[in-house]
C-alpha cells in the first residue's frame, strides 16, 4: 500500500518574521511553500497510510493541529480525530468563570476545556463502513487543503482561525485495514461474531489461495452457474438473468477462499462484526420495540461509543459530514422518521441552502436525486435504524449529512476511451484496456488455472475489489471527487455562526460612598440611585453592549437549545466579586438562541441589546464573556468611563 514519503520539511521562519510588521509577515507567508507533508492520491492510503499521514501533519503543524485518539477499535487500532484550528485564538467560559464548588479538595474531576471547544465546530468523518474508504481519502484531502492553505489562502486562514475542524479519517479502522491493507472488503467493524451460526467465530474468511498477495475471484465451470464468459473479452464475466437459457459453458464465481470449516460455504464467517452506522441510539428500535439497529444494544460497538463520548464532551459541533461510498449523492436526516419530525426552517437550511449548493458543486443543479432523505415516504417506512446522522441531528443538534461519494459514470476522470456513457460494460472495457499503465496490474489479475481442493479445476483472477468496487478510481477520479467535496465543506464551514460583542460601554452614572448598600431601580431610561449611607468609595456604572451573530446560521438548529446537553446562549459581566455589586439582575443573562443572517430567521433576531447596573469599588477590571455552545465564546474587556 501507498505510504507517503517523509520529505525534508521546510519550516516557516516564525521567530524571524514575527518581529516584522504585519503586512510584511503576510507577504512572507504567501511566498513560502505551505504543504509541509506531501500527499498523493494515486493510490489508497489504507489504515497504515492514513495514520502515518495524520501523525506527520500533527507533527508538522503544531500551531494549528492536535491529534486526538478518541477510542480504540475491537482490534485495538486507534480512532483518531485531527483537530484543526489556530490554537492561539479562542477561549472558553471556564477560563473566566472558575468552578468554585469543586466537589473535593485536590480532585480534578472536571478537566478544563480546550480553547478549540470555544469555537464553532465542524465534524468530518470517513471510513464508518470499512470498504467505503473513498471517504477516508477525502478526509485526508481536506486535511491537506486546510493545513496547506493556512497562512496563504485568506478564506481558509479565517476559517481555521475562527472555527474548529474535527476530522476523523477512520471511524472504523478495522474495516478500513481489512478492506485496503489486506484487500478483504469489510463494511462492518471487527466485533467477534458467528456469522454462519456454527458455534465458531471468524473461522472462515477469504484466503489468498494462490499466494499472489491479493484476494480475487475463483471461477469454475458449473452447469448450475449464473455466469458466462463475455464474447467480446473472455476476461470479463457476464451475469445471466435467473431463467436465461444458454448453450455456452456456465460458470460460478466465489471469493478466493478455501472452506476452512468444511460447511460448503466460502468466506462466510470472516472477521466482520456489526454495522457501526446502525449502532447509534436514535431510532434503534422498530415500531414494535424489537431490535432495529445493529449490535446487542445501541452504542455497543467501540466505534459508536467513542464518537458518542466525544460528542458528549464536545458540544460545539454544529455541522456533521459523514463520507461514505458509493452512488454520488447526499442523504440528510432522517432514515428513521418522516419529514414531519424536522422543523420547517431546518428543512430550508438542509434542502434550499446546502442541497442547492451541493447539487451545483456536483455539476447537476437540477438533479433532485442528488440530495435525498433516506426515509421511504412512498411506503411510509424507515430506511434504517440506529443511524449516525439521525442521532447527530435529533439528539445532539447538528446539521448532519451522509455523502455517498463516488458515481462511476459521472465522476470518472482520465480514463481513455470512456466518455461518461451509461454502459457499465464500456467502462469495464476502457478500464481493462488502460489498467496496465497507471495501476501496474494491480486492479485486474489475469486469470490463471487453479485446482481448488473442494471445487476442482478453475481459474483465479479478475478485478481486484480494492480498486474496482464501490470506490473512486485512484488518481484523477479520486482527486476530482475529493476536490468537489472539499468545496462543499469549505462552503458549509462558511455558514457557521460568528459572534461579536459590539459597542460595549461602561458608563459612570453616579458616585458615592457605599457599594454594599447601594440600591437602584430603573424605569424606562430613568435610573434612580438611593444610597443608604456607609463608608467607602463607589461608582454606579451602567454597562451596555450589543451582541451580534454575523454568521449565516443560528447558534443552534431549530429547537436545538431544548435538547439534553444543550443550552441557550448567555453573556456574563465579570469583575472582582468583592468589588462589583449587581444592582439589577445578575452576572449572567440568557440570550436565547442567536439567529443568523439567513433570511430563514426573523429579521433582527441575530442581535440582542444587553445592559447591567452595577456598583463598583475602586478600579476593578470588567469584562463581558459571550458564550454559546455551538456559536463560540467571545470576550470583551471594558474600561469604565
Ligand atoms: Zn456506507
Amino acid at each position: 500500500m501507498h505510504t507517503s514519503r517523509r520529505w525534508t520539511r521546510i519550516r516557516r521562519p516564525g521567530s524571524l518574521t514575527l518581529a516584522l510588521p504585519a503586512l510584511f509577515l503576510t507577504t512572507c507567508l504567501q511566498a513560502l511553500p505551505a504543504q509541509e507533508v506531501p500527499i498523493s492520491f494515486d493510490d489508497f492510503h489504507g489504515f497504515e497510510g492514513a495514520v502515518e499521514y495524520v501523525r506527520e501533519v500533527a507533527d508538522a503543524y503544531p500551531e494549528i493541529t492536535e491529534l486526538l485518539e478518541i477510542g480504540r477499535s475491537t482490534m485495538d487500532r486507534p480512532i483518531h480525530v485531527l483537530v484543526i484550528t489556530n490554537s492561539a485564538t479562542g477561549t472558553t467560559l471556564d477560563r473566566h468563570v472558575p468552578l468554585r464548588n469543586m466537589r473535593k479538595e485536590g480532585v480534578d474531576n472536571v478537566p478544563p476545556m480546550r480553547s478549540y471547544q470555544g469555537k464553532p465546530g465542524i465534524w468530518i468523518d470517513g471510513g464508518t463502513h470499512g470498504n467505503e474508504y473513498t471517504g477516508t481519502e477525502v478526509t485526508l484531502y481536506i486535511i491537506d487543503k486546510l493545513v496547506s492553505g493556512y497562512g496563504s489562502d485568506e478564506a481558509i486562514t479565517r476559517l481555521v482561525d475562527e472555527n474548529t475542524f474535527y476530522i476523523c479519517p477512520m471511524v472504523n479502522p478495522d474495516g478500513v485495514y481489512n478492506s485496503v491493507d489486506r484487500g478483504i472488503s469489510q463494511r462492518q467493524n471487527s466485533m467477534r461474531r458467528d456469522d454462519d451460526g456454527d458455534g465458531r467465530v471468524n473461522e472462515d474468511g477469504p484466503d489468498d489461495m494462490n499466494g499472489d498477495g491479493l484476494i480475487t475471484t475463483f471461477r469454475y465451470p458449473d452447469p448450475e452457474g449464473r455466469y458466462v464468459l463475455s464474447q467480446e473479452d473472455p476476461r470479463i464475466m457476464v451475469r445471466l438473468d435467473r431463467d436465461e437459457e444458454t448453450d455456452r459453458q456456465r460458470y460460478s464465481l466465489v471469493r478466493e477462499d478455501s472452506d476452512e470449516d468444511g460447511d460448503g460455504e466460502w468466506g462466510e464467517d470472516p472477521m466482520r462484526g456489526i454495522d457501526v452506522n446502525r449502532n447509534f441510539p436514535e431510532g434503534w428500535f422498530t415500531d414494535d420495540n424489537s431490535q432495529g439497529g445493529s449490535g446487542a444494544y445501541a452504542a455497543s460497538s467501540p466505534e459508536s461509543h467513542a464518537i458518542l463520548e466525544f460528542f458528549s464532551t464536545h458540544r460545539n459541533i454544529l455541522l456533521v459530514q459523514s463520507f461514505h461510498t458509493s452512488g454520488g449523492f447526499t442523504y440528510r436526516p432522517f432514515a428513521r422518521w418522516p419529514d414531519e419530525e424536522i422543523p420547517g426552517p431546518d428543512l430550508t437550511v438542509f434542502d434550499d441552502l446546502m442541497g442547492t449548493k451541493y447539487k451545483e458543486l456536483v455539476g447537476e443543479p437540477d438533479n433532485a436525486d442528488l440530495w435525498r432523505h433516506p426515509y421511504r415516504d412512498d411506503r411510509g417506512r424507515p430506511y434504517g435504524f440506529g443511524i449516525f446522522i439521525d442521532w447527530a441531528y435529533a439528539q445532539y443538534g447538528s446539521y448532519a449529512m451522509t455523502t455517498e461519494l463516488w458515481n462511476w459514470r459521472r465522476d470518472t476522470r482520465g480514463l481513455p476511451g470512456y466518455q461518461g456513457e451509461e454502459d457499465r460494460g464500456a467502462w469495464y472495457a476502457a478500464l481493462l484496456a488502460w489498467e496496465n499503465r497507471p495501476f501496474d496490474e494491480r486492479i485486474f489479475v489475469p486469470w490463471e488455472p487453479y485446482d481448488h481442493e473442494q471445487l476442482g479445476e478453475g481459474e483465479v483472477g479478475g478485478w481486484v475489489s480494492t480498486y474496482v468496487g464501490g470506490n473512486a478510481l485512484p488518481g484523477a477520479s479520486l482527486r476530482h471527487v475529493a476536490e468537489t467535496h472539499w468545496q462543499f465543506e469549505l462552503y458549509k464551514a462558511g455558514l457557521l455562526p460568528r459572534l461579536e460583542i459590539d459597542s460595549a460601554r461602561a458608563e459612570v452614572l453616579y458616585r458615592s460612598s457605599s457599594a454594599a448598600r447601594a440600591q437602584a431601580s430603573s424605569r424606562g431610561n430613568t435610573v434612580t440611585i438611593r444610597p443608604q449611607g456607609g463608608l467607602g468609595e463607589y461608582r454606579v456604572v451602567k454597562v451596555t453592549a450589543t451582541i451580534r451573530n454575523t454568521g449565516p446560521l443560528a447558534t443552534h438548529r431549530t429547537q436545538g437549545d431544548d435538547l439534553a446537553g444543550n443550552r441557550e446562549d448567555a453573556i456574563w459581566l465579570l469583575g472582582d466579586r468583592d468589588r462589583v455589586k449587581f444592582l439589577q439582575g445578575r452576572a449572567w443573562q440568557e440570550l436565547g438562541v442567536l439567529a443568523g443572517t439567513l433570511d430563514v430567521y426573523e429579521e433582527g433576531a441575530n442581535q440582542r441589546a444587553v445592559s447591567w447596573l452595577v456598583a463598583v469599588e475602586g478600579e476593578p477590571s470588567l469584562k463581558l464573556v459571550l458564550t454559546s455552545q455551538k456559536g463560540g465564546t467571545k470576550v470583551r474587556e471594558l474600561s469604565v468611563r
